[in-house]
């Protein structure tokens, strides 16, 4: 039996019978422990919105969080009721519910959202949802408050202090985990960042020992010299990329949302690259549907996925090898593939590909490189709403692609809105206030 009655605000014990109540807050405990039990952030976020529909009894719920930064509330997670297409979006702070509950740090139900003028009502429009209520409570720690979980239509009656009261509970215990998992993210970073720092820094003090000795001979002391150089610019590349990633992860990216030319895009990259294809005798092969309308994205973004996808097809290809690269539309999606007769990935290779630092062991002596282009990438082009993908044969090459949504808009920025996480590509979408 569900609560279908109206109940008094001021009275949070109004309940059920004590039976089912003790059921719900016995299977709140199993969620909890559940939460405990991850720390990757895409897995947590999913079990919370998960948990929190189940404990609510409501057809969907979505998590927004906090990002200090731009002081914005952004969609981070929501259930599968819905389809793709809401991206990242920003809800507005001081006309939205979950701005509200927000803003004034404490739970709140609307019976019916078409009455209240706090309301954000493009969400339904663009996600061709039917929000009617909502209860929405603050994600709390003792500290702070990192964002907000919103349930929307109670499957029978309204919502009720019940609900509330479980539901803030699971908003309390969903806080500390992400917390917890934020902080294991940063760490496990730097102590990989540290990782890969030490192999070029090894190599450059015994270059730098050597130098120092007596009676070296000149010619040694200049390759000496070479090498040091080749050194310092490789870390120089790898800090960049660090920074990068480091950026993308703790959601401090801010990207464009401009319509991009994809085609035009793609033939500005391919000039950059030209010297290195020709350099390695590389023929080029493009096939541009020039009808394709202009995505809304990261200009800048999205000509780095390109450049990387490109060098790397040069980097890893042979000698006299060919590139080809295609861009076309199938129904809401445009696809860009870039296709090598490189030596390609093996198999077992093939699922770490876009890991950050992965490179293939045989091959990373051949090439210099970070093993973060990828990974970069991944985050850059899931921003996007989209996706990319990798297949590819021993022995006879590669194809990356990339799946972009044509008619969505990208989201502002990378990440959303809390400080160090590692954060999921988000597909499902919700019905509550934008
Ligand atoms: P980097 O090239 O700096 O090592 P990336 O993240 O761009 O880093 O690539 C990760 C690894 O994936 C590379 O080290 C290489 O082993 C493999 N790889 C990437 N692109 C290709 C390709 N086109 N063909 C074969 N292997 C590739």
């Amino acid at each position: 039996m569900s609560a279908a009655h109206k109940q008094d605000p001021e009275d949070p014990q109004v309940t059920s019978d004590p039976e089912r109540l003790l059921q719900r807050f016995a299977r709140l405990l199993e969620f909890s422990t559940e939460l405990a039990s991850t720390l990757d952030i895409e897995i947590l976020l999913n079990r919370i919105v998960e948990a929190a529909r189940e404990l609510t009894e409501c057809e969907a719920v979505s998590l927004l969080m906090y990002d200090p930064q731009d002081r914005q509330l952004y969609f981070q997670a929501a259930t599968d009721l819905l389809s793709d297409g809401l991206g990242r979006s920003a809800v507005p702070m001081d006309s939205s519910i979950a701005g509200w509950i927000f803003t004034h740090n404490e739970p709140l139900i609307v019976d019916d959202t078409l009455q209240d003028p706090r309301f954000f009502k493009e969400v339904d429009i663009l996600t061709k949802f039917q929000t009617r209520s909502i209860l929405g409570v603050p994600m709390r720690t003792k500290k702070t408050t990192l964002g907000v979980i919103e349930a929307v239509n109670k499957e029978h009656g309204p919502f009720t202090q019940e609900d509330r009261q479980l539901l803030e509970t699971l908003a309390g215990q969903s806080a500390i985990a992400i917390e917890n998992t934020m902080l294991f993210q940063q760490s496990d970073l730097v102590a990989e960042m540290v990782h890969e720092l030490r192999t070029p820094l090894t190599g450059l003090t015994a270059v730098a020992n050597l130098l120092q000795r007596e009676n070296l001979p000149e010619n040694q002391r200049i390759t000496l010299a070479q090498t040091l150089n080749v050194e310092v610019l490789r870390l120089n590349e790898m800090t960049t990329d660090f920074l990068e990633l480091a950026k993308l992860e703790s959601g401090r990216t801010r990207f464009n949302r401009e319509p991009v030319h994809l085609g035009g895009l793609v033939e500005e990259c391919l000039q950059i690259i030209q010297p290195q294809a020709k350099e390695e005798k590389i023929t080029m092969d493009v096939h541009v549907d020039r009808s394709i309308t202009p995505v809304h994205g990261d200009r800048k973004g999205l000509k780095q996925v390109l450049l990387n996808l490109l060098t790397n097809a040069i980097k890893y290809n042979v000698k006299g090898g060919r590139i080809s690269v295609r861009l076309k539309r199938k129904s809401k999606s445009l696809f860009l593939s870039i296709q090598d007769t490189g030596r390609g990935i093996p198999e077992d290779s093939l699922p770490y590909i876009f890991d950050r630092f992965y490179r293939v062991p045989t091959q990373s002596g051949e090439a210099s490189g970070t093993g973060l282009g990828l990974a970069i990438a991944k985050r850059i082009i899931e921003s996007h709403g989209g996706k990319i993908m990798v297949e590819s044969r021993v022995g006879e090459g590669s194809t990356f692609s990339i799946q972009l949504p044509s008619e969505t808009a990208a989201r502002q920025d990378t990440q959303p809105a809390f400080n160090y996480p590692r954060l999921p590509n988000w597909r499902s979408r919700t019905s509550t206030d934008k």
